[in-house]
């Protein structure tokens, strides 16, 4: 089989955690198989520049340069725990230079008291370099021939800086060129994740947590068998297990599923790496370094029944919902247009939507972040409309979050919706917002953002997801 497999930060978080990363794509090579590794910086790096980088904007001379120190040491030390005394000293420098790079922007920054996106994006994937370099080598120092590569040139993006968009064609045609022959020699290919370059040549970034995607964008390219995102927990589990301990792992998801899981707030899979997959039907597989011999979960086509009605529950935070209201908006055809329009113009992604008609509003939420550049926008659209009162008011409400509830199971079944706000009533958590796509698999409510966790926790236990999902399917 070809396989792709992209190690997170923390199973690429120390030394022995990179050497037991490089014993997993051994293991698999002896086993015959092709593999293509692509790496996310080490756990922690990838904050630690970003701060580097804005404490220098804002004029602070010192803790870039002690952020520097700090990740020589930290890079320096794993250089001695995994790789061949004979590479040693080579690696060292590599580190030293890219550190001192890091250096000499931020003081040029520091200087200028700004950094733009594009020399972020540039600093904060500086933690990709180490990590592909420090894990291809610990794989030759267990005899496993490995290169290391930067994914600049292989994924062709567009300039938008912090986020940018992949070239599919010309990403497929670059990383195949480079990628295949090394594979076809039994060379493991080690790849920065999170990064890509523009067509002028310049770094970009595939937005936080983005590694997942450079997973599956890789995987695709190459023709994989199967993407293997290997991170720390066993899978896709019924909730995030930092907040629902009894949280279990799902055996298998659909694409549509873990996609609105992923879009809804589970981190363990960016968002964007689903589609890749999805275009060429590459099956991902989400497995454990801490836990190696755990099946995981798999994301198919198709959802498969396990019992359940519904799958999974997610929260994602520090949201804003905005709301434009007016009775002058009753049945006046095109203002949802033009609200989406204004949203749309402000350059923001809406993450929920409701209309409620008899209260003439439409109420939508978005990263709390951008709240005041909407509503600037949606200003600045209905200035007439709100001089002649047809619209009475745009405000936004900070401090609010999303649980949504997940499962292609519950198309068509009755009961859920009641269930789920049972659940809410009885813990006493208001619900702001409701919204259920006509797909069924998900629905999603906005709450405020400090129920967010005995929300998921009470619908949860409601469907009593803590059982063990192999006896949910002898039960059913
Ligand atoms: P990596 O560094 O490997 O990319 P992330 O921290 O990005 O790992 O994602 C893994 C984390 O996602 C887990 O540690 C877990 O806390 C969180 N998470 C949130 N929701 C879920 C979920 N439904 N299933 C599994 N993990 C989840
Ligand atoms: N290192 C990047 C981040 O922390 C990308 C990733 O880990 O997926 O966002
Ligand atoms: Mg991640």
């Amino acid at each position: 089989m070809r396989l792709t497999m992209k190690f997170g930060g923390t199973s690429v978080g120390t030394g022995p955690r990179i050497a037991a990363v490089a014993g997993l794509v051994r293991e698999a090579a002896l086993q015959g198989h092709q593999v293509a590794v692509v790496v996310s910086a080490m756990s922690g790096v990838t904050d630690a520049l970003i701060r580097a980088a804005r404490t220098a904007a804002e004029g602070d001379p010192t803790t870039y340069r002690s952020i520097r120190d700090d990740l020589l040491m930290r890079h320096w030390q794993v250089v001695r725990e995994v790789a061949n005394p004979q590479e040693a000293g080579a690696l060292n420098e590599e580190i030293r230079a890219v550190l001192d790079n890091l250096e000499n922007l931020c003081r040029a920054i520091h200087v200028l008291g700004e950094v733009t996106p594009r020399a972020m994006d540039l600093i904060s994937s500086l933690g990709e370099r180490f990590t592909a370099s420090l894990t291809a080598a610990a794989l030759r120092a267990q005899g496993q021939p490995a290169e290391a590569l930067l994914a600049t040139e292989l994924i062709l993006t567009d300039a938008t800086y912090g986020g940018a968009n992949p070239d599919m064609a010309a990403t497929r045609e670059r990383t195949r060129g480079r990628l295949l022959p090394l594979l076809e020699h039994g060379v493991i290919p080690v790849v920065t994740g999170f990064m890509g370059a523009t067509a002028d040549g310049h770094v970009s970034t595939l937005g936080r947590g983005g590694s997942d995607y450079s997973g599956s964008l890789i995987g695709a390219a190459v023709d994989s068998d199967e993407v293997w995102i290997w991170t720390d927990v066993d899978g896709i589990l019924t909730a995030d297990p930092r907040v629902v301990p009894d949280a279990q792992t799902l055996p298998s998801v659909s694409f549509s599923e873990a996609a609105d899981l992923a879009y809804y707030g589970a981190k363990v899979l960016h968002p964007k790496s689903i589609l890749p997959a999805v275009e060429r039907g590459i099956p991902i597989r989400i497995k454990n370094t801490f836990n190696p011999s755990h099946p995981g979960t798999v994301v198919i086509s198709h959802s498969e029944a396990n019992g359940r009605t519904v799958k999974a529950i997610t929260a994602i935070k520090g949201l804003s919902l905005v709301t434009v209201e007016g009775k002058g908006m009753l049945g006046v055809p095109g203002v949802a247009a033009k609200v989406f329009g204004a949203v749309a113009d402000a350059g923001v992604n809406v993450l929920m939507i409701s209309q409620s008609s008899s209260e003439q509003s439409i109420c939508f939420t978005v990263l709390a972040e951008s709240s005041a550049r909407v509503v600037a926008s949606l200003e600045r659209a209905f200035e007439l409309e709100l001089a002649r009162r047809n619209i009475d008011r745009i405000v936004a409400q900070d401090g609010v979050g999303i649980v949504s509830v997940v499962g292609a199971g519950m198309k068509a079944v009755p009961g859920i919706a009641g269930k789920v706000f049972g659940a809410l009533g009885r813990a006493g958590i208001n619900v702001i917002s409701i919204a259920q796509g006509s797909s069924e698999h998900t629905m999603s409510m906005v709450l405020a953002e400090a129920d967010l966790v005995r929300a998921v926790q009470g619908i949860h236990a409601e469907f009593e997801l803590g059982r063990p999902v192999a006896e949910a399917l002898a039960a059913s």
